[in-house]
């Protein structure tokens, strides 16, 4: 198992963990094997980002059809392809945020990935922005960054990114994971959030709705009235208005995702 802290420190060797990379090794193989099993199917590919020395890369073999893995760190690559000898795992030497993901457009795919934590959201968006045939997106990241994302109505956390998220998918959260599963243990907890696609994408429709809601809180301590003046004629804001029986001192962060989607048939 490569989810072990003595294996792990051993093909270390005098490697310390790269903190500008976000390296953190998950060391329970008990845990590592609970987010494979959830994350892949065996008739797909697993996309992975962040293999490291490949303890989940292991267990993502174990229960997919073959696993493509890009890593950006060459001692991690290094390490990798020494340890996992298996034809159904490819491993790039690359950034992610430079991979062209468009290759995999003509089938269906799984990601999964202990995600670098310096780099979450915007790997994240380059997933949720293309429109590949994804069924299933499962990421470790850190607790509070999962607490935005499955934020809801008139919550703290609960802002534009929750609502395009949560019309774009259903968002779940599969397990809370302790920080000292992970060498060398970071400040904070973790989570395993799942991502399954709900809607068909259209991205007219997408480029529309999408730009209400952001607009809509672009001053997020002003009432929804201050923010739809930025951009709304008043005749529509008054037929929103009366439509939906608004209460003319409402927040965007007191709106619900069907109350969006209400507005933006109106538009
Ligand atoms: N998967 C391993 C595990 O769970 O033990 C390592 C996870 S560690 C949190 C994140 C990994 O992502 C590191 O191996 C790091 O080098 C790699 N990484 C960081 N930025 C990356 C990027 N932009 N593209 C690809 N890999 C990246």
């Amino acid at each position: 198992m490569i989810s072990n802290i003595n294996h792990v420190k051993r093909v270390m060797g005098n490697l310390s963990a790269k903190k500008k990379y976000g390296q953190n090794f998950l060391i329970d193989s008990n845990i590592v094997d609970k987010i494979a099993k959830n994350a892949c199917d065996s008739n797909c590919l697993t996309v992975e980002i962040g293999p490291g020395l490949g303890g989940l890369t292991e267990m993502l073999l174990k229960y997919s059809k073959a696993v493509d893995a890009y890593e950006i760190d060459k001692d991690m690559y290094d390490i990798l392809i020494d340890s996992i000898d298996d034809k159904r795992l490819n491993v790039y030497l690359e950034d992610f945020m430079d991979t062209d993901i468009s290759k995999y457009q003509n089938q269906e795919i799984r990601v999964c990935s202990n995600l670098p934590y310096y780099v979450t959201t915007p790997i994240l968006f380059k997933l949720f922005e293309s429109t590949l045939n994804i069924s299933k997106i499962t990421v470790m990241v850190q607790k509070e960054v999962g607490d935005r994302f499955k934020a809801k109505v008139n919550s703290e956390d609960y802002n534009a990114l929750s609502i395009i998220v949560q019309y774009l998918y259903d968002v779940k959260h599969e397990m809370s994971v302790p920080k000292n599963v992970f060498y060398p243990a970071p400040k904070v907890d973790s989570a395993v959030i799942s991502f399954t696609p709900k809607v068909d994408r259209d991205a007219e429709f997408e480029k529309k709705f999408f730009s209400l809601v952001k607009n809509s809180f672009v001053m997020r301590r002003k009432t929804l009235h201050n923010n739809f003046k930025q951009f709304l004629d008043n005749e529509t804001i008054e037929k929103i208005y009366t439509t939906l029986n608004l209460d003319k001192n409402i927040r965007a962060q007191e709106l619900t995702l069907a109350d969006f989607l209400k507005i933006n048939e109106l538009l």
